[in-house]
């Protein structure tokens, strides 16, 4: 029931409403940046009066539809056009944000941007001002903080400074999935406990009357606790993955069978559909096959590889109507379908309305309901820690393999673009690979 005020980018001052849309405010760290904005102006005197609004350029596209301004996407929108962007307006007092509150009885509420900004501000204050007495006396105070490892750890210049300060079975270190947060920590260290060791020695049940009401601020904090006192546990006794299922897993008979894995660009079209062939008549063992393109695709040219790779995956499917397509995730399916969409093409057609349907099998739903991972259940991950699998390529990772399709189209010299794209191609080859391993590995499960 919101309307959005905006103003757009190229049409002067005009104050559009946008229905059902508004600033988001689980991007709290876009609004105490534009508190500290707001904060600075009124320090140095340019602020103006009135109701404290800031303004965020987003990404979003506004259109005027029927004389109505609503989200929409302009489809001749090309790199650089601003004309249907807008700048967003926030209002820094409006009490959104729900935060911390230990004398509310539900043991949170909610404060504006500039209410938050200002607390956190104040006890960064507090922090400067005691570490600035430190001098390396004896008679020091002691520090405000000590570091919790958050998000912003993996790109902060103070890491080397921070890093050394931390136990190496640190709670906030060890724990990188579903991880808690600054506050959580903070209550669970005033408990004593730190470390995963020291979770993992708790009775989780005897921790919760006092540790819930000071973390009212997060909702489910229970399960959080609860998952993250799994993990510790878990870590402490070395165990990466465990299986929280009884009896064999059940997987498709095994026979002829393809292993699928696409690679999709920053711009994410997909340049690149690889599959490993299993043939139990094939001594010589699986083999790998790709379809690929290092160039900068638009619609046209990923369609035409697309058709490429399905033509040759429909010939298969055909002459092996029992083949089952093994894939991570619903991704390919979700990418297929999107480009059959537009397609000519009987057999990307095909593939997208009947063989994904009744051939496909996506191994992802399948690892969610019989494993536990300290760090996931990624691919890599389960791959790796389960399976035992390992990627020829020091680094891999989707974001990754992004960078290096870059390269190998945009790189340097020939050299250069040929090993990125021989990289990216043995990166997918063993993605497809750690598929298959990761489903042997799984029928020796009881
Ligand atoms: S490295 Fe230290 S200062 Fe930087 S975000 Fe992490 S804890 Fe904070």
């Amino acid at each position: 029931g919101r309307r959005q005020p905006c103003t757009p980018l190229s049409g002067g001052q005009r104050l559009l409403r946008v229905a059902g849309c508004g600033v988001r405010t689980h991007r709290e760290g876009d609004l105490l940046q534009l508190a500290h904005y707001r904060r600075i102006l009124e320090a140095t005197g340019w602020c103006s009066g009135g109701v404290p609004v800031a303004g965020i350029i987003g990404t979003d596209e506004i259109l005027i539809r029927q004389g109505r301004p609503v989200l929409g996407r302009n489809r001749t929108h090309r790199p650089g056009d601003l004309k249907h962007l807008v700048i967003s307006w926030a209002n820094l007092g409006a009490k959104r944000l729900r935060t911390f509150a230990r004398t509310a009885s539900s043991g949170w509420r909610y404060r504006s941007s500039l209410e938050r900004y200002d607390h956190e501000f104040a006890f960064r204050l507090r922090i400067a001002e005691i570490a600035a007495r430190r001098t390396g006396s004896p008679d020091d105070p002691d520090p405000r903080v000590r570091p919790i490892v958050v998000h912003e750890c993996e790109s902060c210049p103070w890491w080397v400074a921070c890093k050394p300060q931390l136990n190496d079975d640190d709670l906030s270190l060890r724990i990188d999935k579903a991880r808690l947060d600054v506050h959580e920590i903070t209550v669970l260290r005033s408990m004593g406990i730190s470390t995963i060791t020291d979770l993992a020695c708790t009775d989780v049940e005897q921790l919760l009357p006092t540790y819930l009401p000071e973390v009212q601020h997060r909702p489910g904090a229970e399960n959080r606790l609860r998952l993250a006192a799994e993990r510790a546990d878990m870590l402490a006794h070395g165990i990466a993955v465990k299986k929280t299922s009884v009896g064999p897993i059940e997987l498709p008979a095994q026979g002829y069978s393809i292993d699928l894995d696409i690679e999709t660009s920053a711009a994410a079209r997909v340049y690149l559909w690889g599959f490993l062939v299993n043939d139990p008549d094939d001594d010589s063992g699986p083999h790998y096959v790709s379809f690929s393109r290092f160039e900068d695709l638009g619609h046209a040219g990923e369609r035409a590889l697309a058709e490429e790779a399905a033509t040759w995956l429909v010939e298969q499917l055909t002459a092996h109507p029992e083949a089952k397509v093994y894939h991570y995730s619903d991704y390919e399916v979700v990418h297929i379908r999107r480009i059959a969409r537009k397609s000519a093409s009987p057999s990307l057609r095909e593939l997208a309305q009947n063989w994904t349907r009744t051939n496909f099998f996506d191994l992802f739903p399948v690892v969610q309901k019989n494993f536990f991972g300290v760090h996931g259940l990624g691919l890599k991950k389960l791959a790796h820690n389960g399976a035992g699998f390992n990627w020829r390529d020091e680094d891999p990772g989707g974001l990754n393999s992004q960078c290096w399709f870059a390269e190998a189209v945009h790189g340097p010299n020939h050299e250069v673009r040929a090993g990125f794209a021989t990289r990216v191609l043995e990166y997918n080859e063993d993605d497809v690979r750690a598929t298959r391993a990761l489903r042997a590995w799984m029928r020796t499960l009881s």
